[in-house]
């Protein structure tokens, strides 16, 4: 999609720091990172989020979380990071391309904010 962020950054449009790319998956660093590790992992198909996600996504969405555990295994955050993926602007979606967020590198809290 022409306008969507996610889709600019995949196409190289609009710069990013990429820490990791496939056929299917593209990752980078969040601009405003919450921990010392905190990577935005998305498929290079545009889908809205996760509630709009369909069936024939099973492999996109689930790519994402695999990759976003082999980025954690990279960074030797494997046994203490969180995955969130955001739904909706009431929990805190701002960017409306499915992403995996991938946070580590500090203490966790739970219940999350
Ligand atoms: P969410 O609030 O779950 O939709 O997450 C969107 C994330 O995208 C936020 O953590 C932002 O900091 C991040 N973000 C927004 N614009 C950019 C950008 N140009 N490059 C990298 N991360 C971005
Ligand atoms: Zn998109």
């Amino acid at each position: 999609m022409n306008d969507c962020l996610f889709c600019r950054i995949v196409k190289g449009e609009i710069p990013a720091k990429k820490v990791y790319e496939d056929a299917h998956t593209y990752a980078f660093e969040d601009i405003n990172p919450q921990a010392p590790t905190h990577v935005l992992v998305i498929p290079k198909k545009h889908i809205r989020g996760l509630k709009e996600a369909q069936a024939e996504d099973v492999d996109a969405v689930g790519r994402c979380h695999l990759a976003a555990a082999e980025i954690a295994r990279q960074r030797g955050i494997e046994d203490s990071y969180r995955t969130v993926l955001n739904v909706g602007p009431g929990a805190g979606q701002s960017v409306f391309h499915l992403h995996v967020h991938l946070i580590g590198g500090r203490n966790l809290h739970w219940p999350p904010g």
